[in-house]
């Protein structure tokens, strides 16, 4: 028998800290305050600061494989949770801020965090919260925000900078072994109950591996990565660990997250990338339209986390900024695809690649099972539920503290993928398309609609701001499409023409019949439309539908 003759360290987030803090100790974490001048800390100051807050908790009692929870905006202070909670050995589990307060309750007593590092601007969050809270014993407050409303609380109150001032700067990080727990994060919920995803260390250091591939977003030292993507939604799609390892420069927006202060960090600080859901860059786009500036320092932007319109790519093509695809979701920590074309092609030819969810990387592999449970070839047409597994893919969800891990059927197959819930076809090349939710797919007459396709035809049209289609029941097909508009201001066209512009590109009997102008479409927590919303409003009859 043969043996490999090769070293055996462990893949551990304390290595990205060293190597980061050290190789890369001159690249910057800025944060922006809303002040004149945003605040600056180095790698190299944030790795002291990581060993001194490491000690701290330490004190506090928190122990290995421990859970600590952060209720942070994206800041320098949440960069420097994200490494020490691992590299300590506990597990920082991230609290998304926008979840509704009694899911936020839920997940922070499912998974028993003992102490929440919070930002001093979400107190008026986390205060009501407490008395639902009975497990946690510490709050730790960073930043500026007023600290009154935690007077007479029961958990002990720290001031982040009082609490790790004067310790030393070094750690002796424990030697972990890399498939320890290092951060859990609970998916946002658009499609049923939050689920609690925990990524290892191993899982983290070769995921940031792939991020920082070419193919993927490829960044260096000679970047600024924008992260807008928080820190709460799985691990900001891997940035602060990447970033770390590569000794990329990262702005962070805290918590001005609207239009205008991010066109202003952009015009001021010049990123070369950026990530962000869809919305905000629409968002942004209606900003810099009304009040211009320069966004041409943006050489690569990801965006992901639901369909990219192809209208919002070449929107911000005009603006010469080029927008990368990518798909991904918590149980794959996230990144899954991305949209960068094979070489060699003209800008033309590079289109269509560039609106599909991209190609996998190598350590992704994937398989489509239709409708019968066939698995599906890789035609380009064939659609099928997407499954993929890999050695950033989740095996199971987090049972609670006593319990054994979660193996829903509907989310894992007996052989062991993970069942994504997209709907989407394959190409031979290896690029995916989605065309659906599972859940969200128009199911009419035994044929399938894609809602996806409906909203971003919809969304071409120039009246249109956004759109969002769903399923609605039907007596005669089962179910049929119903189209929810939002028209921009001054708008002039009417349902009978949007129907007839769906139908220059949309096959006649998907065409939805029914109709309704919306002043928003819903959103979930992390910015998605929330069909969910829809979907039970029709049914309450809060709806004005015009039928065609
Ligand atoms: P939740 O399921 O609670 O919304 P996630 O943030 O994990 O939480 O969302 C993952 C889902 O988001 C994917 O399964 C997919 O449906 C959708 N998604 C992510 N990226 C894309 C994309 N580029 N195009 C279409 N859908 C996407």
């Amino acid at each position: 028998m043969l043996h490999s003759t090769m070293q055996d360290v462990p893949l551990l987030i304390s290595r990205i800290l060293a190597h980061g803090s050290t190789i890369h100790g001159r690249s910057t974490v800025t944060t922006w305050t809303g002040e004149p001048e945003p605040h600056r800390r180095t790698f190299a100051e944030i790795g002291e600061r990581a060993a001194q807050l490491a000690h701290a908790l330490r004190e506090l009692g928190v122990d290995e494989g421990q859970p600590a929870g952060t209720l942070m905006w994206n800041n320098a202070e949440h960069v420097e949770a994200y490494l020490a909670i691992p590299s300590m050995g506990a597990v920082l589990h991230t609290l998304n801020l926008r979840l509704p307060p009694e899911q936020l309750a839920y997940i922070v007593n499912h998974a028993a965090d003992r102490i929440i590092l919070v930002n001093g601007s979400l107190l008026p969050l986390l205060v009501p919260l407490l008395p639902h809270l009975p497990r946690v014993e510490h709050v730790i407050v960073a930043g500026p925000g007023d600290r009154s409303a935690l007077d007479g609380v029961a958990p002990a109150v720290h001031d982040y900078e009082e609490l790790i001032a004067g310790r030393p700067t070094r750690y002796d990080w424990p030697e972990l072994d890399e498939r320890a727990p290092a951060a859990m994060c609970y998916t946002s919920g658009t499609t049923g109950d939050p689920k609690g995803v925990v990524y290892s260390h191993r899982s983290i250091y070769l995921h940031s591996m792939q991020v920082n591939m070419t193919e993927s977003m490829g960044l260096t030292d000679r970047d600024t990565s924008l992260v807008v993507v928080p820190q709460f939604h799985v691990n900001a799609w891997g940035l602060p660990h990447s970033t770390f390892m590569a000794g990329v420069h990262m702005l962070m927006p805290d918590r001005f997250l609207q239009p205008a202060p991010l066109a202003e960090m952009i015009e001021r600080e010049r990123p070369t990338h950026a990530a962000a859901v869809p919305t905000i860059w629409q968002g942004l786009l209606a900003e810099v339209t009304a009040n211009p500036r320069d966004l041409t320092s943006l050489d690569r932007v990801t965006i992901g986390g639901s369909a990219c319109p192809p209208s919002l790519m070449e929107a911000y093509d005009k603006l010469g900024v080029r927008l990368c695809h990518a798909w991904g979701m918590t149980e794959t920590s996230p990144l899954g695809t991305m949209a960068n074309p094979p070489a060699g092609l003209t800008a033309e030819e590079e289109w269509p690649y560039r609106l599909t969810q991209g190609r996998f990387p190598a350590g992704v592999e994937a398989r489509l099972t239709g409708p019968g449970g066939d698995i599906m070839p890789w035609d380009g047409e064939s659609a099928g539920e997407l499954e993929v597994r890999g050695p950033w893919i989740a095996a199971a969800y987090y049972g609670g503290p006593d319990a054994e891990p979660l193996r829903p059927e509907d989310k894992f197959s007996p052989d062991g993928w993970l069942k994504t819930g997209d709907v989407g076809t394959i190409s031979p090349d290896g690029f995916l398309t989605l065309t659906d939710r599972a859940k969200d797919v128009i199911k009419s007459g035994g044929e399938w609609i894609s809602s996806v396709e409906l909203e971003n035809a919809l969304m071409a049209h120039p009246d249109v701001a956004e759109a969002a289609v769903v399923a609605v029941p039907d007596e005669k097909w089962g179910e049929r499409p119903l189209a929810t508009v939002v028209l921009k201001e001054g708008a002039t066209t009417d349902y009978a023409e949007l129907r007839a512009f769906l139908g220059e590109s949309i096959a006649k009997w998907q065409l939805p019949e029914r109709w309704t102008i919306v002043p928003t479409v819903p959103k979930t927590s992390v910015g998605k439309f929330d069909k969910k919303v829809i979907r039970r409003q029709y049914a309450e009859g809060a709806l004005d539908i015009t039928e065609l």
